[in-house]
């Protein structure tokens, strides 16, 4: 086999700043509002839920931000990350393609979260905050922060959606062993879990609702801050880590991508990896299109609305301009929990709707079809998030094979399905339905989004 399938960064070659792609942009993202007043919100109205450096960093309009050394030294226990070459998904596929992909998975929990878990929980604790709070929906996010926050000796609370919890002990598990605390949501502990749990006795949960209870503690103790783990600019900031080693990478490869595919749930796996290329196509040096892919049973960027909606079910947030489904919105449970969020990150809206980033929606069959495909070349079971970006590259490869197009494709492949294998279980007993949102279903979706 023809030519090097890894691309290795040497640890001193690790970026050491951050990119923040909001002062390249032709126009810049509107501002969030606060619900009651309608106006742009100031630092002070952020300042109970998040640190002021992170405050700092969601409105900065500097081009790059130094990260820290304490930052540096944790993201050295698995960074750089690899790119690969995919030869033998493209033998597979038969494509005069060539695949790269860009592996998150080498990460303590497996995906791209740490990424920005760590800088914030760093942030956090040199601010004096004891207790960091957060929901989490596939328990990615919620491992992410505990190892975290384990690393700068800081409590952390995790409030883990209902379906995950039961149906994923493992990941409760993980964050116990990192000594976090986990309930499941709803739960009796909020007042918005409380409101929930009396409507519906039986909820199986939303990321929207574990947000909202999550927020709600850490409002109520001046000693605690809350995180997220995605949809905020300082999160796709941490993230752009990412696209920085892949740029680093293709240079080492002498290639340059053509299309880039990322899944998005919240926006950061896919912001992170595309953020420096778009910097670089703005430029005028290099011309990838950009693709994100979503499940159709959550279709916030190909069928959602962009207007102003809350980030929580319970509308305990600022509002953010974003491609929303409406906050009230429920996904069907889908094995893809990383992508079952009602919204998207303003950021990554504003660029879609800029033109920059286009989106297709695509159903869970053909995803893990191609996760399975994946594995069974690659050796590497993807998460079920981004088989999703893998469906996609899948439909293009053979677009090239049909074609004759040898197109250079880069897709993000942000975590490993190790502790998501019931998914695959699932798939493989024929047992995974595709439903399609109606059009019913979308339009009383949409009418929670706030009027304005
Ligand atoms: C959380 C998660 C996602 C979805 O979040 P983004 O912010 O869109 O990246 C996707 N894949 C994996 C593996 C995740 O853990």
């Amino acid at each position: 086999m023809a030519g090097r399938t890894k691309f290795i960064l040497d640890e001193s070659d690790m970026p050491t700043a951050w990119y923040n792609i909001v002062p390249d942009l032709p126009a810049p993202p509107p501002p969030p509002l606060h619900p009651g007043t309608g106006e742009p919100i100031g630092p002070e109205d952020l300042a109970p839920l998040f640190p002021q450096a992170l405050i700092e960093q969601e409105v900065s309009t500097e081009r790059y931000i130094p990260i820290p050394e304490e930052v540096q030294e944790v993201y050295r226990l698995w960074r750089p990350s690899p790119l690969f070459r995919a030869h033998r998904l493209e033998k597979a596929l038969g494509t005069p393609a060539r695949i790269y992909y860009k592996y998150e998975g080498v990460s303590p929990v497996g995906s791209h979260k740490p990424n920005t878990a760590v800088p914030q929980a760093y942030y956090n604790a040199r601010e004096g905050v004891s207790l960091l709070t957060t929901e989490t929906g596939a328990g990615q996010w919620g491992s992410a922060l505990a190892f975290a926050c384990a690393q700068f000796g800081l409590e952390c609370e995790v409030w883990q959606v209902r379906a995950s919890y039961d149906q994923k002990p493992y990941r409760k598990m993980m964050m116990e062993t990192f000594g976090a605390t986990v309930h499941p949501s709803p739960s009796d502990l909020t007042e918005a879990g409380k409101a929930i749990l009396a409507a519906h006795p039986d909820s199986t949960g939303s990321l929207g609702i574990a947000i909202s209870e999550a927020v709600e503690k850490a409002a109520a103790n001046p000693e605690a801050r809350y995180a997220l783990g995605s949809v905020l600019n300082h999160v796709l900031l941490h993230q752009t880590i990412i696209g920085e080693e892949a740029l680093r990478q293709f240079e080492m490869a002498g290639d340059t991508p053509d299309v880039i595919v990322g899944c998005a749930g919240g926006g950061s796996n896919l912001g992170g990896l595309v953020f420096p290329f778009l910097r670089e196509k703005l430029a005028g040096k290099i011309a990838p299109e950009i693709r994100a892919v979503e499940p159709e049973a959550c279709p916030s960027l190909t069928r959602g609305k962009y207007a102003y909606d809350f980030g929580d079910t319970a509308g305990l947030t600022p509002l953010l301009k974003m491609h929303t489904l409406g906050h009230d919105f429920i996904p069907d449970p889908i094995h893809a929990g990383g992508l079952r969020y009602h919204g998207m990150s303003p950021l990554l809206s504003h660029i879609v709707e800029l033109g920059l980033v286009d989106a297709v929606a695509i159903g869970q069959n053909e995803c893990f079809a191609a996760g399975v495909r994946f594995a069974r070349a690659e050796g590497i079971i993807p998460s079920p998030e981004p088989t999703h970006a893998l469906a996609e590259c899948v439909r293009e490869a053979l677009r090239c094979k049909e074609t004759g197009e040898e197109k250079v494709i880069l897709t993000a492949l942000c975590g490993h399905a190790h502790l998501d294998l019931p998914a695959y279980a699932s798939y493989l007993a024929g047992g995974m339905v595709d439903r399609e949102l109606t059009d019913a279903e979308l339009s009383a979706a949409l009418e929670t989004i706030p009027a304005r």
